[in-house]
């Protein structure tokens, strides 16, 4: 089960009292009473009724509702009143929720160990779809295993989200020729890739690389490293999309980066320090950088930029911290978190607070440069990059969406970032993204308004205020001392729709925290 807190708001729902959000947007209707079933944790349903739900859209219009939702057969039927003898087989009853399109999570690792210690694979995945990911798109994994998992997620043997692969299986056979690179692609392609990822290159492998994807109608993902091409050649030549932030700012200085001569690319401590100091640089030339930005929105490059996994950079101690570390923290990843210079992102040697301020300012410029790029037009894509330095799956997704609001974008376009402009970068705007008839079923069931809170989406549930035993807006006449004045527990997900499959959120918790003890007492018995 749940703990205290969360039980105390699901009493309170059981006893009828809605989530009062944004004043009470949601209360217009009186429920009906129906005979159709609650929908079974997993199982595929024909015909799927989301009653009484607040509806965002996808594409940053505002909510609108309370309506209805109606699936059959994994697809949107309708939104708006069920049709005259449609009888649903399951429904929810979404009184004070919010429906939103199913996350598009643009930067993942499956994994199933961390530093050669195993790790359930399934871990992974219910985090996923408990933060409401419904589609993935994995940019490094063991291929042989990842195109296991893309095709029991397809046929529903598997409880995941939708897993797309860009690898890294083009480099199989050696990456230092034209030739080769060329040869690797078609190797891909035939292997049945999504996509492809890429890293650093030198600009003649990445010309024939860039040609060679095109012809193959293969889509790429580049990690950009301290390189001899930076976001102007990638943009330049076409990438798909541009991963974390490295290439940007080196394509806007004035000459590189000044790294101290002891510097070793090799030694991630001296790599993730200095790479806190890329935006800050003094030769940063913003007008460069202006006009690597309006290339790629020219270029249509999509930038997914990761801004989660860095954060541990900026506040070490707060990122070692997080409160749903006790309960749903992996054993294997907490041993792959301690710092090891040895495993990736595990940097935190005598992490300095100057350290920490650089960063800080590094992110400042970082973010200034997303908002110039979405308010030019340019594409920004959710992705979390979990399962390094301190970020467990799906926990840094909904971080990743506070921290674009931070970058200074509404709730409403980054909900869009993380629906609409992820299916653009996967090429699957036709179907997936919007809560639209006709598209894909793949749908949130929100306890609470993300628009109020995007806290609201993390696993964990957030702190909320409760007034009388009603949920309320914080800034509402509340006085100090007042007994009916409570924090609970609220928010989460409560159903994770994916292909008109439901996915009960708390079930997915409750599993989690299952393996996690396993894991616990496995170790423990060592
Ligand atoms: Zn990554």
């Amino acid at each position: 089960m749940r703990e205290k807190p969360r039980m105390a708001t699901a009493a309170l729902l059981a006893a009828g009292f809605v989530f009062l959000v944004n004043g009470g947007a949601a209360t217009g209707q009186t429920p009906t009473m129906t005979a159709a079933k609650t929908p079974v944790h997993a199982k595929i349903v024909k015909r799927l009724l989301i009653r009484n739900a607040m509806v965002i859209y996808g594409n940053a219009e505002p909510a609108f509702g309370p309506t209805s939702v109606c699936i059959e057969d994994g697809k949107i039927a309708r939104v708006g009143g069920a049709p005259r003898g449609w009888t649903p087989d399951a429904e929810i009853d979404a009184t004070g929720k919010y429906v939103m399109p199913g996350i598009i999570n643009g930067h993942i690792h499956l994994q199933d160990e961390r530093g050669g210690i195993p790790q359930p694979f399934q871990y992974e995945m219910n985090l996923y779809l408990a933060a409401g990911a419904t589609t993935i798109r994995d940019v490094g994994a063991s291929w042989e295993k990842a195109k296991e998992w893309r095709a029991k997620s397809a046929d529903h043997s598997l409880v995941a989200p939708r897993i797309l692969l860009y690898e890294r299986t083009w480099a199989s056979r050696g990456s230092h020729t034209a030739a080769l690179v060329r040869e690797g692609v078609r190797f891909a392609k035939e292997q049945g890739v999504d996509g492809l990822k890429l890293s650093g290159m030198d600009r003649d492998l990445a010309e024939a690389l860039m040609d060679e994807a095109k012809k193959q109608g293969l889509r790429t993902a580049v990690h950009i490293a301290v390189d001899e091409t930076t976001a102007k050649d990638w943009a330049e030549l076409g990438v798909t999309s541009i991963e974390h932030f490295y290439g940007v700012a080196d394509a806007a200085l004035d000459g590189i980066q000044n790294f101290p001569p002891e510097h070793n690319a090799s030694n991630e401590i001296h790599r993730f320090g200095r790479a806190g100091e890329l935006y800050i640089q003094p030769n940063l030339n913003r007008q460069k950088l202006s006009a690597v930005l309006d290339l790629m929105v020219k270029n249509n490059v999509f930038w997914c930029p990761t801004l989660s996994i860095y954060v541990a950079s900026r506040d070490v101690i707060r990122a070692q911290n997080q409160p749903w570390f006790k309960d749903y923290l992996h054993p294997t990843l907490e041993q792959y978190f301690r710092p090891d210079m040895r495993n990736h992102g595990s940097y935190f040697l005598g992490w300095t607070n100057t350290q920490e301020v650089r960063w800080k300012k590094n992110y400042q410029v970082w973010m200034d440069a997303l908002k110039e790029f979405g308010v030019k037009g340019g594409n920004i894509t959710v992705g979390d990059d979990a399962g390094f330095i301190y970020s467990i799956y799906g926990f840094g997704q909904v971080h990743e969406m506070e921290l674009l609001e931070e970058a200074g974008f509404h709730p409403l376009e980054v909900i869009k970032m993380a629906t609409v402009n992820g299916a653009k970068m996967i090429g699957m705007e036709d179907r997936l993204g919007r809560v639209r008839q006709g598209f894909i079923a793949d749908l949130l069931v929100v306890n609470g308004n993300p628009l109020e809170n995007l806290r609201l989406l993390n696993p964990y549930g957030t702190d909320v205020v409760a007034y009388d035993g009603k949920v309320v807006d914080n800034y509402g006449p509340l006085v100090p001392g007042d007994p009916k004045v409570k924090v609970v527990r609220g928010g989460g997900i409560e159903w994770t729709i994916k292909d008109g499959i439901p996915y009960h959120v708390p079930t997915l918790m409750k599993e989690v925290k299952a393996m996690v003890e396993e894991g616990r007492a496995k170790r423990a018995t060592k």
